[in-house]
């Protein structure tokens, strides 16, 4: 609903302006101003006025209707002592009442704690990206901290939470939820202050019905009892979007001293063995960037319907069962995810525009840790996939869009989660190593995260410091400009430092031989492939096959069966472009039962592109969808129902 609305406003703005392209145009007219640096353009919030600096969360799951609903008691930083209004973000949540406590801080035992006032509060009106603003009026005061209580219900279609019945999963005994709120869902399901510059700890009491377990980006007890009543306390600032919830018959399996894995228990077995590496993982990272900020490094493995590989909620990573494909490969999504306990979660992006700072520099760190662990030949095979992934994604953007610190004025912030903010990212944080060598860099990296360790910083504070830091303590390496010219310009700079070629240049060359019919698949020599190597062989075949090749290559390495949801993600693409109709009913499966985005999306485009494959999308898509994540949804429909929902979203 909220795509067609803006659908209307952009129309208008088109009938206007005149121009050709919709997004352009509306673009062209926010970009008219200059970007303010570190100003978050997705958050009403005015946080030079009052900062929330804890929160207390009371929220009971109510699995059959959907919603979370209870209080959340938000203490306040009072900045302007004039300031009459705060101002917070909200989306879709019904707000029942908003009191004041009579005294300043939780936790007072004096005995006007139960004091409270009630405070007149109103919406303003709603944006179609942003939600809508929630203002509560705050009399002018010269306290210092206020104590705002809201009492409020979530709504059944809260954009960053996912609902899961006995019925959509057959192994299911109970019903499972989870949240997944970056960039801006956390106002779907708490009223605050939703921009990553307000930091703040948290403590929460979750209530369940018995059978089922709570758990958070917190402290998380291992040992905890199953009673329906879970209490946490997240003791680290952090951004709002990393506040994080789930709540299923989850299991938990200990991997190591300070790591564990919890999942539901069809997958608990599997997901400790595929994970078993992360205290390994973890002290790699430490080896580069000293002590883990956190007491604890635990994993969560989610339903196949979790949008994305991984979510670096801190202390205990989100991930996607597609990561786990028996042979560890993709467990650069883990190291990936550990190495955002530095970038990231201690010290974050001042807002989306400067996303590529975590991104990068946790791409980059991934790298460090995968070759610590596994060695360089691993890393480089998903550097050059990562490379292929940057070119495909520069080719379908305009080049203000090629950008580091994308301009998302008026636009989704999801948009920020692309191969440009992320592989040329990591490409420039390699081009850094490289030119400044390795022991200087890593002193550079260190200090830059003691420094700014619990701060969320934009991309000029980055910038600066690293000129000063590093650019004119060894000066004529690198200098400032050529940096803004990383961040800025389109495209891959000149002086990159790409992957060795040669990490999948066998693959190459078993995949010409069978092309060149001087081998059939079953006599390639593959078996000591891993994930990378076979998603290289596929995603690397010529565009259209023979229905006799696709049926040898199947035979020979049971495409069509694999439980392997990345290697099978590239075998469906030469499905869907060849026609190739014996594994049309695995396509339906998978595109029923995943909804990692990064894995669908490309097949839906594909299909979009015939009649026939445009039908079966169509039909797919509107079986899957309520199984599919509120973000899943929101980046499909665009694509699947173009014409009922506008195409500006990309
Ligand atoms: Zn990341």
């Amino acid at each position: 609903m909220n795509l067609k609305v803006r659908l209307v406003v952009l129309g208008l703005l088109l009938a206007c302006s005149g121009r050709a392209g919709i997004a352009w145009a509306v673009n062209a007219d926010a970009r008219l101003a200059p970007i303010q640096s570190g100003l978050d353009y997705h958050s009403f919030a005015n946080i030079e006025q009052f900062r929330i600096t804890h929160l207390e969360l009371n929220l009971r799951v109510d699995f059959p209707h959907t919603v979370l609903f209870g209080a959340v008691a938000l203490e306040i930083k009072r900045l302007d002592p004039r300031a009459t209004e705060l101002v917070l973000d909200t989306r879709d949540l019904d707000i029942r009442d908003v009191s004041e406590r009579a005294t300043d801080v939780l936790g007072a035992t004096s005995k006007s704690e139960t004091t409270w006032v009630s405070r007149p509060f109103h919406f303003e009106k709603a944006d179609p990206i942003l939600g809508s603003p929630l203002v509560i009026e705050l009399p002018p005061s010269k306290r210092t901290t206020h104590l705002i209580k809201i009492e409020y219900v979530t709504s059944p279609g809260a954009s960053a939470l996912q609902w899961l019945t006995e019925k959509q999963n057959p192994d299911r005994h109970h019903p499972l939820m989870y949240t997944l709120s970056e960039p801006i869902g956390t106002r779907s399901w708490i009223p605050l202050q939703d921009t990553p510059r307000a930091r703040l700890t948290y403590s929460a009491h979750i209530h369940t019905s018995s059978d089922v377990l709570a758990v958070m980006s917190a402290k998380n007890d291992p040992k905890a009892k199953r009673n329906g009543d879970y209490s946490f306390v997240m003791p680290d600032a952090i951004p709002p979007y990393l506040i994080a919830l789930a709540v299923g018959d989850l299991r938990f399996k200990e991997t190591g001293p300070r790591t564990g894995v919890y999942a539901e228990r069809s997958l608990i077995s599997a997901a400790a063995k595929e994970f078993a590496d992360a205290e390994s993982l973890l002290r790699a990272g430490e080896k580069i960037l000293g002590p883990y900020p956190g007491s604890r490094y635990d994993i969560l493995v989610l339903p196949p319907s979790f949008p994305v590989g991984g979510m670096e909620n801190p202390r205990l990573s989100f991930v996607s069962p597609t990561i786990i494909t028996g042979d560890k490969s993709p467990l650069g999504v883990i190291a990936h995810e550990v190495a955002h306990s530095w970038p990231g979660d201690l010290v974050s992006s001042a807002s989306w525009r400067d996303l590529w700072l975590s991104e990068g520099f946790a791409g980059y760190l991934q790298s460090r840790i995968v070759e610590e662990v596994y060695g360089e030949r691993r890393d480089a095979m998903d550097r050059v996939l990562g490379l292929q992934a940057l070119r495909d994604e520069l080719a379908s953007r305009k080049p203000e869009d090629q950008v580091l610190a994308i301009d998302l004025r008026d636009r989704d912030p999801g948009l920020a989660f692309n191969d440009v903010v992320y592989e040329k990212g990591r490409l420039l944080f390699v081009f850094l190593d490289a030119r400044f060598g390795r022991e200087r860099f890593d002193a550079f990296m260190r200090e830059y995260f003691d420094q700014f360790a619990g701060n969320s910083i934009s991309t000029e504070q980055f910038l600066a410091y690293l000129k000063t830091n590093l650019l004119d303590r060894y000066p004529n390496i690198v200098s400032a400009d050529e940096v803004r010219q990383w961040v800025l310009a389109p495209g891959i700079p000149a002086d990159a430092v790409l992957p060795a070629a040669d990490a999948l240049e066998a693959v190459d060359e078993a995949r010409g031989r069978w092309q060149g019919g001087k081998l059939p698949a079953k006599k390639l020599d593959t078996r000591d492939w891993l994930t990378p190597q076979w998603q290289y062989f596929l995603d690397h075949m010529p565009k259209t096959l023979h229905s006799e090749q696709l049926a040898d290559l199947d035979q020979a390495f049971a495409l069509t069966r694999s439980s392997n949801a990345l290697v099978t993600r590239s075998w469906l693409m030469l499905v869907i472009r060849n026609g190739y109709s014996p594994s049309i009913a695995r396509l339906e499966e998978y595109l029923r039962t995943i909804g990692r985005s990064k894995l669908i999306t490309p097949l839906y485009q594909e299909l979009m592109k015939t009649p026939a494959g445009a039908t079966l999308a169509k039909r797919v898509f509107a079986l899957a969808r309520p199984g599919y994540h509120p973000q899943t949804v929101a980046a499909l429909d665009p694509i699947v129902n173009p014409a009922h929902e506008g195409q500006d979203d990309e």
